[in-house]
C-alpha cells in the first residue's frame, strides 16, 4: 500500500487486508510501538520520526525481515508504509527473490496535495500523533517526494503491476475500488 502521508495508507491497508485474508504488516505502526515500548530501537526512531524524517534503512529492514518470518507471514502480506526508499524497495525485491516471493501488486493510493493537509490537521486532534503537526506534515511530503516517490518508479521500472486508485472519497467506497482493482489482475493477490 503505497502512498503520501495522510492519503489514508493505514486505513486501506488494515481493510483491504482482512479482505484478502493476510497480516497488515505497518511499518509506522511497528515502529510506534517499538517507541512505546521504549525499545532501543523505539529510543533511536522517535525523534526521527517525530522531525518527519525517515528511519535508517537498516534499522527498518531489520525489522520487516523479522515480521516476514513469523509463520503467519508464510502466505504473504500486506505491506503499508515499506518500502519508503529505493534501496528498502532493492533490499526487499532481495529478501523476497530468496523466499521465492515478490511484490506482486503496488496500490498506489492518490490524494490532492491539499486534502492531504487537512486530513492529517484533522487526524492530529483525533489520534495526536505526535508527527501530525504543521511542521512534522510539510518535512513528511519533501521526504515522501524526495525519497518515497521513487519507490513507484522503482516498481514500475521492474514491469510490475502498479494500482493507481482515487484515494478520495467514502472509506468503503475507496476499499471497493481497490478489492476491485485487485480482482481484475492476473499476478496472485496474496503472493506479497
Ligand atoms: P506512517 O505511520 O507510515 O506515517 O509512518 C510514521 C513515521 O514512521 C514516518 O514518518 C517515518 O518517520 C517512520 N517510518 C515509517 N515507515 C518507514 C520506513 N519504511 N522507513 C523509514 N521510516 C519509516
Amino acid at each position: 500500500m503505497f502512498g503520501p502521508p495522510g492519503s489514508g495508507k493505514g486505513t486501506q491497508a488494515s481493510r483491504v487486508a482482512v479482505q484478502l485474508g493476510v497480516p497488515h504488516v505497518a511499518a509506522g505502526d511497528m515502529l510506534r510501538s517499538e517507541v512505546a515500548r521504549g525499545t532501543a530501537l523505539g529510543r533511536e526512531a522517535k525523534p526521527i520520526m517525530d522531525s518527519g524524517g525517515l528511519v535508517p534503512d537498516d534499522l527498518v529492514v531489520r525489522m520487516i525481515d523479522g515480521r516476514l518470518n513469523e509463520p503467519d507471514a508464510r502466505l504473504g502480506v500486506l505491506l503499508d508504509g515499506f518500502p519508503r526508499t529505493v534501496p528498502q524497495a532493492i533490499t526487499l525485491d532481495k529478501m523476497l527473490g530468496g523466499r521465492k516471493e515478490m511484490v506482486a501488486n503496488v496500490i498506489s493510493l492518490e490524494v490532492p496535495e491539499q486534502e492531504l493537509k487537512t486530513r492529517i490537521l484533522k487526524r492530529a486532534t483525533i489520534e495526536g500523533r505526535s508527527d501530525d503537526t504543521a511542521e512534522g506534515l510539510a518535512q513528511r511530503l519533501v521526504v515522501y517526494r524526495q525519497d518515497t516517490a521513487p519507490v513507484l518508479e522503482h516498481y514500475r521500472a521492474e514491469g510490475r503491476r502498479i494500482v493507481a486508485i482515487d484515494g478520495v472519497g467514502d472509506i468503503d467506497a475507496i476499499t471497493e475500488r481497490i478489492m476491485k482493482s485487485l480482482q481484475h489482475n492476473d499476478a496472485p493477490v496474496g503472493s506479497a
